[in-house]
């Protein structure tokens, strides 16, 4: 609003009233209370009670650099603060063009823009880049409005400035410092998120745009803390309690279906808010740091020596099995003929009519026998010993997931499809992993082998696990060419196999080595004789509370 002076009135007296009424509503709260304290004086008492030096005194203390101008920018008058801010006395300065004050850094087209705004009856507001009288430069944030009498016609141009420096050195700084931190945060390959109180992301890096991408998941975190949920408890329990979490591992799918494995930590702080609200009483706002480094493959890796470890461990209780019923055949082969001779030397010890060279024979034959003996004692004890049951809880998918990565290969090979469906949170049973795996190892084996052996056109096996009330169980479906009716109870005794020709290392012992881990487990092991596209096989097992 232009500021008009009565010309009836004192003119220098009045204009300044006018000028100091139309700067109340300047930004500058410090200027405005005092020249309001000013005029609530001279308005509050009658006129002759306010003394004709008070306004000048209010705008000479001010503390602000205040000028006064003609249309050119002659200083016709400029207060004490500009004098401090500049410089230059008084004395110096009145009379002289405000361009003195310019550094000659400020953009011409600045100056342009100034000009045309305060000619054009407007006030303008800018940062120019000034010089004191001693050379040194500083930043001014300069308000220039122009002044008009009670025609309409502009007399005057005000000035008010102050010394900005520091300030714009200090906003440098904060937007340095963050333009560094968001530049780290970019860099770092970790995923990293800032979340508010409200589990709001309010700062991430580039890493979780690209998490968001390959999840294809507007904010990715939330599914995170839904797989973490059950290691850390839920977002506002966590924050209530303001606890922190490290290293936590989880694993998410991708939009591709890929897996990938997560190390998460989450950290709280506090922050200051910065309200006009809270100038008095700070208040305080907690966020959360999110990291999560992704261990896909580490985890591979260790999935890899993980699988090759129980390849290991499968292969060597294949080959002892082999010898304990090598040993064991060997053992009882052996023993018929020692029983022989037991049975002839006996004979012979008994004969009445025993001469010379029976005694000869028989001492030979006991010879034999102690040698027989001791052969015998050497080979029941190369017999390998099984280890003792030691049972433990157990995930029955975790176990059937070991054997399936080992059969990878071979199923590729042989051209089957395995369809395996896991139930979500399977209960757990008690047993020995080891032996467990050795059962479905058997139940896999004996499965590829029927499909193998009977050509299918459909070479697909599906294993599938429910939790059923006490028990879990297992379901082994294969499109083999199935057990004949009549032969469901015999394939479970030692020895007995339906194939013909191909590999016999094992011919015969597989449904009955498997019979035997179930029985272990106080579980059941039955043929589904209603099934007719193949063979399918029901393996239940006593959950671990019962
Ligand atoms: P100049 O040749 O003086 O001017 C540069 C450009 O400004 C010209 O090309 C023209 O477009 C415009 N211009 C200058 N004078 C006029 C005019 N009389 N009429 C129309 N256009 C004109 N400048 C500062 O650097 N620091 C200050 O703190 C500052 N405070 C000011 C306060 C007031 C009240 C006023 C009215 C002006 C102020 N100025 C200030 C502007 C100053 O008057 C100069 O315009 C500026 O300093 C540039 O000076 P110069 O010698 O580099 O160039």
């Amino acid at each position: 609003m232009p500021v008009t002076v009565h010309q009836t009135e004192s003119p220098s007296e009045h204009a300044l009233e006018r000028l100091i009424e139309r700067y109340l509503h300047e930004p500058s709260a410090e200027l405005a209370a005092t020249l309001r304290a000013a005029l609530t004086q001279s308005r509050g008492a009658p006129r002759d009670a306010l003394p004709p030096h008070v306004l000048k005194d209010a705008l000479e203390q001010s503390p602000l650099a205040v000028s006064i101008t003609d249309l050119n920018a002659k200083i016709l008058y400029a207060n004490r603060c500009f004098t401090e801010v500049t410089g230059y006395s008084q004395e110096e300065i009145v009379g002289h063009n405000e361009s003195l004050l310019s550094y000659k850094s400020t953009p011409r087209a600045i100056y342009r823009e100034l000009w045309q705004t305060i000619q054009a009856g407007h006030r303008w507001s800018g940062k120019l880049v000034n010089r004191r009288k001693d050379g040194a430069r500083y930043l001014a944030a300069v308000t220039i409005s122009p002044v008009f009498d009670t025609q309409g016609a502009m007399t005057h141009f005000l000035g008010i400035h102050r010394d900005v420096t520091e300030w714009f050195a200090l906003e440098r700084k904060v937007c340095n410092q963050k333009a560094f931190i968001e530049s780290v945060v970019d860099s770092t390959p970790a995923v990293m998120a800032v979340l508010d109180e409200s589990m709001k992301v309010v700062l991430d890096n580039q890493a979780y745009k690209k998490l968001i991408t390959d999840m294809d998941q507007p904010e990715p975190l939330v599914h995170l803390f839904e797989q973490l949920r059950s290691r850390v408890g839920d977002f506002e329990s966590m924050r209530a309690a303001q606890r922190s979490f490290y290293n936590c591992e989880i694993a998410c799918k991708l939009a591709t279906g890929e897996q990938r494995w997560f190390a998460c930590s989450g950290t709280w702080s506090c922050e200051l808010v910065s309200d006009v609200d809270t100038f008095f009483s700070e208040k305080r706002v907690p966020y959360l740091l999110f990291l999560a480094h992704d261990i896909t493959s580490q985890k591979q890796q260790q999935e890899r020596i993980r699988s090759n470890a129980m390849r290991a461990l499968l292969a060597e209780e294949g080959m002892n099995q082999s010898l304990q019923e090598t040993l064991s055949g060997a053992v009882y082969q052996f023993e018929s003929p020692f029983n022989m001779l037991n049975a002839a030397m006996d004979m012979l010890e008994r004969r009445s009519d025993k001469s010379a060279m029976d005694d000869a024979l028989l001492s030979v034959l006991a010879e034999v026998q102690e040698q027989a003996r001791g052969a015998l004692h050497n080979l029941q004890q190369a017999i390998p010993r099984e280890e003792g049951f030691e049972p433990v809880s157990l995930n029955l998918n975790q176990v059937i997931h070991d054997v399936l990565m080992i059969y990878t290969e071979r199923l590729l090979s042989e051209g089957i499809v395995i369809d395996w469906k896991p139930t979500a949170s399977v209960k757990p049973v008690f047993g020995e992993a080891n032996r467990l795996r050795n059962m479905i190892k058997h139940l896999l084996d004996n499965a590829i082998e029927a499909i193998v052996a009977g050509d299918c056109r459909r070479r697909e096996i599906t294993i599938e696990t429910a939790n059923e009330d006490k028990w879990v169980s297992v379901t082994l479906i294969d499109s083999g060419g199935g057990i004949p009716e009549p032969l469901r109870i015999k394939v479970f005794e030692p020895f007995f196999s339906t194939k013909t020709g191909g590999d016999a290392s094992h011919a015969g012992m597989g449904l009955t080595l498997a019979q035997d881990v179930i029985n272990r487990h106080a579980g059941t092991l039955e043929i589904d004789a209603h099934f007719h596209h193949g063979c399918r096989i029901n393996v239940r097992l006593p959950v671990s509370h019962s």
